[in-house]
């Protein structure tokens, strides 16, 4: 496969591979999926450290911070020789000697309203490991109407906070609609005292959460909150429900970001229900309805260099962030196949058509890559 050790990666992931749950397919799966964790003290530095030994294809590293000495404690990416060091180059450095299949995207910045829906774009999961509120909800904000699931986690003293925020679920603002008066997260909460273990727990439990999402295994913390009390061991799940009133998924949102964005948001999944409509096509028979019937329009909706190396035969494309504004380009009375590289954002695409009236709407499952695995025709 080109790899110059082509045993290594078996070898490297053979205890998750062992898992059924994961196997080959997963571990691909993995390869192909591009992670932000935002914000790398106490949360982020287990979170990242999971994440990129479990194969994460592309991991974002977001943290504007140097390394001080009071972050020693918790912060386990970190060395003496590190004080004084961007966080986001040096956890880089760190991650990169842990596996180095992993591409790290280092940003050594502060993520806040004004930049969060440019950085979040280029991802598929989001982790919150932020130490300030702002941060948070801007995350928060961008992630509902980009339709990226969130995983955020906050700690408090002796105890730690866990959910997912992720299409058609509740997300952050419908469980509090606004930042509390005293900022308490991460680094902000350290400044009151916090034991490194708790932060450590609850960056491990966003890692699992994201390996969980990506997979597609078990039961996500959707709709629930875990709250873990660090002294008695105990934790609680709250079930969560979503707001209609809420100011970002809500009915009728706020203008919390730019109007385009919030186009995109009011076409998304409304409810799991609505999720179920679309229909999954296989790519043996996509193409043989595709030859058949030239009125089938393909849309593509990965990025516009992808399209440009390779496509399915006649697809336009379209990336997912402005299909919504292109609708029109397409015949809502014709079949549309929607495209994606791996089956799994096309979902997303197909959900936008299907709310605006599109009557016959498939994904094709696979994507373009399983596509290209199974030697069907591609147009370059
Ligand atoms: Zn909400």
């Amino acid at each position: 496969m080109g790899t110059p050790f082509p045993d290594e990666k078996s070898e490297r992931y053979d205890r998750q591979l062992l898992l059924a749950e994961v196997g080959p397919e997963g571990q691909e799966r993995l390869a192909a999926s591009r992670v932000l964790v935002v914000g790398l003290g106490g949360l982020g530095c287990p979170a990242s450290t999971y994440l990129a030994a479990a194969g994460i294809g592309t991991l974002g590293l977001m943290d504007g911070d140097r390394v001080e000495l009071s972050n020693l404690h918790r912060q386990v990416l970190y060395r003496q020789g590190d004080l004084g060091l961007l966080k986001a180059e040096v956890a880089a450095r760190t991650l990169a000697e842990l596996n180095p299949r992993v591409r790290l995207r280092t940003h050594p910045q502060r993520l806040d309203s004004g930049n969060a829906l440019e950085i979040v774009r280029d991802y598929d999961v989001v982790v919150a490991a932020c130490d300030n509120h702002p941060a948070r909800y801007a995350l928060n904000d961008a992630c509902v109407p980009l339709a990226r699931p969130l995983v955020d986690a906050s700690v408090r003293r002796f105890e730690g906070r866990l959910a997912l925020f992720s299409p058609g679920s509740p997300c952050l603002r419908c469980l509090f609609p606004r930042p509390p008066e005293t900022p308490e997260v991460g680094g902000m909460a350290a400044a009151r005292g916090i034991l490194g273990p708790l932060p450590g727990i609850l960056g491990c439990l966003e890692a699992l959460e994201v390996l969980k999402v990506l997979l597609g295994i078990g039961r996500p913390l959707h709709d629930r909150l875990l709250i873990l009390d660090g002294l008695s061991g105990e934790h609680r799940l709250l079930k969560r429900a979503r707001d209609r009133a809420c100011p970002t998924c809500g009915d009728r949102p706020a203008a919390t970001v730019q109007a385009e964005d919030l186009k995109i948001r009011r076409l998304r999944p409304a409810s799991k229900e609505t999720k179920m409509e679309i229909k999954e096509i296989q790519p043996e028979e996509a193409w043989r309805e595709m030859q058949a019937r030239p009125e089938i329009q393909v849309v593509d909706v990965r990025d516009p260099e992808s399209h440009r190396a390779y496509h399915l035969p006649g697809a336009r494309s379209m990336p997912l962030a402005g299909l919504p504004r292109r609708l029109n380009e397409l015949d809502a009375s014709r079949p549309v196949y929607v495209v994606c590289m791996k089956g799994k954002r096309s979902v997303e695409g197909g959900q936008v058509l299907l709310e605006q009236g599109f009557g016959e709407v498939f994904t094709v499952a696979r994507g373009t890559e399983g596509w290209k695995e199974l030697g069907l025709p591609l147009e370059t």
